[in-house]
């Protein structure tokens, strides 16, 4: 049985064996989350995408890779590239609930009983945030049909509106 904990504020504060990254495709750090766990968690972070990189050439939307987690209080950062929102046709939607379910598989993976995601997309990628969060929802009560391995799954929401969509979307599935 997995829970499913919806939380308020910084990521980077709450332990977790893999906290999750809304990174960008260059893994080379950017603002919002990305900005606070590459400082947060120290050059060794970056040392480790820079090799990524030299290897794959970075990450495409969807898709997401695996560093440690440097000086955060965690073993492990999945650096996950949502897609950006343009209108909608775009293939938006499955590019999310795809990077939401490489996160879990690489988090099953590398053994994690407990991982914090943010909400993948919905800051400088603009995704709305009503609709992320049901896709988010959705591939991760889905995900537990099938695979029980994690205990635990924090839902990280630095905006209050995010915190509050969250909210009301468990409370829905405990009804
Ligand atoms: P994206 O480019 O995927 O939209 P952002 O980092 O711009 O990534 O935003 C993703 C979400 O992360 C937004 O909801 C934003 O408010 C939130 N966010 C920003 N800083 C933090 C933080 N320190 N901890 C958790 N979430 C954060």
């Amino acid at each position: 049985m997995c829970n499913i904990i919806v939380l308020k504020g910084d990521i980077t504060v709450y332990p977790a064996d893999i906290i999750v990254n809304a990174a960008n495709s260059s893994l080379l750090g950017g603002g919002g989350v990305d900005g606070a766990i590459h400082r947060k968690g120290g050059a060794a972070i970056l040392d480790e995408c820079q090799k990524i990189r030299a290897r794959q050439g970075g990450c495409y939307a969807g898709n997401a890779v695996i560093t440690t987690a440097g000086l955060l209080p965690a073993k492990y950062v999945i650096h996950a590239v949502g897609p950006r929102w343009n209108d909608g046709t775009k293939g938006e939607a499955e590019l999310l609930q795809q990077t939401y379910q490489r996160c879990l598989h690489l988090a099953v993976e590398h053994n994690a009983r407990s991982m914090s995601f943010p909400n993948i997309s919905t800051g400088t990628y603009q995704f709305p945030k009503e609709l992320a969060a049901q896709i988010a929802s959705d591939t991760i009560f889905a995900f537990f049909e099938d695979n029980q391995s994690i205990e635990t799954i924090n839902i990280v929401c630095y905006e209050q509106d995010n915190y509050d969509i969250y909210q009301a979307i468990i409370k829905r599935r405990e009804i």
